[in-house]
């Protein structure tokens, strides 16, 4: 499952900050996500949860912020939300250049302290 993998991957980034930042015990990880990123968020918080129950960051959970996709046109130098896979400029039909929507970013971590459910 191509979520297990980015979750892995994404823990071990995680675990290495807190490391660095003496943080322990359940954080929030906080990651933008674009729509075209090929990664499914819900799989990826499943995927996640999982993982980083077995370390010391149990109990930690993801806040996915999701990305729409956009384009650029360099010819008329505009940004335009891309929708039904028309990645023409909607003003002079020149191809666009993807600026978001593609990524898969982590933004901030922060902790759970102070935070009641
Ligand atoms: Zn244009």
């Amino acid at each position: 499952m191509h979520e297990t993998t980015i979750a892995g991957r994404l823990l071990e980034q995680v675990t290495s900050i807190c490391a660095a930042n003496s943080l322990d015990g359940a954080v929030i990880i906080h990651l933008e996500v674009g729509v075209m990123s090929g990664v499914e968020s819900r799989l990826l918080e499943i995927a996640f949860e999982r993982l980083v129950s077995d370390t010391n960051l149990s109990g930690s959970g993801l806040a996915i912020t999701k990305v729409p996709l956009t384009g650029a046109c360099d010819h008329c130098d505009t940004t335009v939300e891309i929708r039904d896979f028309n990645f023409r400029c909607p003003h002079c039909r020149e191809p666009l250049r993807v600026r978001t929507g593609e990524e898969l970013r982590l933004v901030s971590i922060t902790t759970t302290e102070g935070i009641t459910p």
